[in-house]
């Protein structure tokens, strides 16, 4: 049944515990059409030594399974608007790094969090992580994987908790075709965009939309929020059971101008949940 249902690229942040290729079995299993990974893990500075078979394998799951888009997210240690000399060259090597990977494994999109080091400052922050991505782009080269720049909750170093600052990022970067956006639900709403009403929803996209341009949004994490409006606390919970609620996931997944925007859920992960919050996701898009 050729639906928008079908055609919607929805899907979960993935394991990669058996190799980076067994994260399409785990889509398939839940009906992914668009999922994400981590490359490597997450909390440690050194990367993956991926090999030309690793990649064949990887890029060959890929191409049985019903998956279309995949997503790399970014360790959790990169800071590239840090003053620190030492972990700015850090981070700049781990990103390059990674960039080079997910181009080598043929990812549409590496996402990334703009962090910096509770800097007063944060507009020199901004232009810390743009002139790192210059270097970066300058040393990998390649159009393969897409950078996005991730909203975030504003929780701790973390800037680009409103649209301005990402767009403050945007401008500094040289070649923006490099570029793009990721939206997660749970942080704007954390960082207080009130996306829990259909109006709010709705200001919050316009906002978006002439700030930085609808256009340049790729990806959407769909995460609903234990912490309330403009709490500036990360804490994901499952879809319509948090702050958010239903009505905001509602006018999300009915918005026909995110048909073609992948969308990936970071809920937690116990057992049944992931099968559970698609579900979810998928009748709210629905008009039943
Ligand atoms: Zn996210």
């Amino acid at each position: 049944m050729a639906s928008t249902l079908t055609a919607m690229l929805l899907g979960a942040h993935m394991s990669t515990a058996g190799g980076l290729h067994t994260a399409f079995e785990r889509g398939d299993a839940l009906d992914c059409t668009a999922i994400q990974i981590f490359t490597s893990s997450p909390r440690q500075w050194r990367g993956r030594e991926l090999s030309d078979d690793d990649v064949e394998r990887f890029r060959s799951a890929w191409s049985d399974s019903g998956c279309e888009v995949c997503v790399a997210h970014d360790i959790y240690l990169t800071r590239l608007g840090t003053r620190d000399k030492t972990i700015l060259k850090k981070s700049r090597q781990a990103f390059a790094n990674e960039l080079e990977t997910c181009q080598r494994l043929g990812l549409q999109f590496l996402v990334m969090h703009p962090v910096g080091d509770n800097d007063p400052d944060e507009q020199a922050v901004l232009d810390r992580v743009a002139a790192s991505l210059n270097e970066i782009f300058d040393r990998i080269e390649g159009d393969t994987t897409r950078v996005l720049l991730e909203t975030t909750a504003g929780q701790g170093a973390n800037v680009g908790y409103r649209f301005e600052q990402l767009a403050r990022i945007v401008e500094g970067v040289e070649d923006v075709s490099r570029l793009g956006i990721c939206l997660d639900t749970c942080h704007v709403f954390a960082a207080g965009y009130d996306i829990s009403t259909a109006a709010g929803c709705k200001k919050t996209l316009a906002e978006f939309d002439a700030i930085l341009g609808l256009e340049n949004l790729r990806v959407l994490h769909l995460n609903d929020s234990i912490k309330p409006l403009g709490s500036r606390v990360d804490r994901h919970a499952h879809i319509g059971e948090g702050e958010i609620g239903e009505t905001g996931f509602k006018t999300i997944m009915r918005d026909r101008r995110f048909s073609s925007v992948a969308k990936v859920i970071e809920t937690p992960k116990d057992d049944v949940m992931d099968k559970r919050n698609l579900t979810r996701l998928r009748q709210l898009a629905s008009n039943r």
